[in-house]
């Protein structure tokens, strides 16, 4: 396949073709389906995968060292048909399953600010009596029930704790009870619990998505020194720092990234 063949000139407006990534060893890539990788279609069942993507993908993950997951708020399980015979790394339904490289399926773990968070909590404890912190793995509760004077002291603490922390955490009070829980999962959690092991590990996240639910990919991307790419022209708010017109110069770009990739000097 000769992948210089599909390029399709400049981009439609006067916004720069995002640079290549210099040395892919350094970066995780994480991608967007829908609108991103394939056009939008009348319905989800109706997109077509062009016939290029999946060798494209599976080239790219190579090159990566695996360090490739599609994140989507599709089920894995779509994914794979999409993809057939392939099998990606996947955080699906917008990070609420994990598949890693490895073929290893997981729900996804606890949030990572969620022991500051008992911390805080726990100090708040033990400079006010009758309170209790209740840590169950992946959620807290703080109980005041013993003294219940200090219901909206308790609530403003956790709010407080909580605006601190990545998103993904949902603050739910109770009766004399206030307890922080996972949200609904988003991509960027997805991605952090990626970069959290090998192969993703230590390296650079790079994010290409088009849609809302991209934008906490790319909050983590810009958070950890990496790259937001979005897809479209639109101008709406985004935290995105680059983007591509649409699908075919996504796939255009990451097809000349292999390329410019492969010519570069051996790494050692
Ligand atoms: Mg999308």
């Amino acid at each position: 396949m000769n992948l210089i063949d599909n390029v399709t000139g400049p981009l439609a407006d006067d916004e720069p073709t995002p640079p290549f990534p210099q040395d892919l060893t350094k970066w995780a890539l994480f991608l967007d389906v829908d609108g991103t990788l394939l056009d939008i279609a009348p319905s989800p069942d109706a997109v077509i995968v062009r016939p290029e993507l999946p060798g494209l993908l599976s080239s790219l993950s190579e090159a990566l060292d695996g360090a490739l997951a599609l994140v989507t708020g599709r089920e894995i399980a779509v994914i794979d048909r999409l993809f057939d015979p392939l099998k990606f790394a996947v955080g699906g339904i917008h990070g609420a399953e994990l598949r890693f490289p490895d073929g290893e399926r997981r729900g996804a773990p606890p949030h990572p600010d969620l022991p500051r968070i008992v911390e805080d909590l726990q100090a708040f404890a033990r400079a006010n009596e009758g309170i209790l912190v209740e840590a169950k793995g992946r959620a807290v509760a703080i109980h005041y029930r013993l003294n219940p004077e200090l219901g909206e002291a308790v609530e403003a603490c956790v709010r407080g704790s909580v605006e601190k922390a990545e998103s993904g955490l949902e603050v739910q009070p109770g009766k004399m009870v206030v307890e922080v829980r996972p949200g609904r999962a988003d991509k960027g959690q997805a991605m952090i619990a990626f970069l959290d092991e090998a192969p993703y590990l230590g390296r650079m996240p790079l994010m290409i998505g088009d849609d809302w639910t991209d934008e906490a990919g790319f909050r983590v991307a810009n958070d950890r020194g990496g790259r937001s790419i979005r897809v479209g022209r639109d101008k709406r708010l985004t935290e995105a720092h680059e983007s591509l017109a649409d699908p075919a110069a996504v796939i255009e770009w990451l097809s000349e990234m292999l390329i410019h990739a492969a010519l570069m000097p051996e790494k050692n």
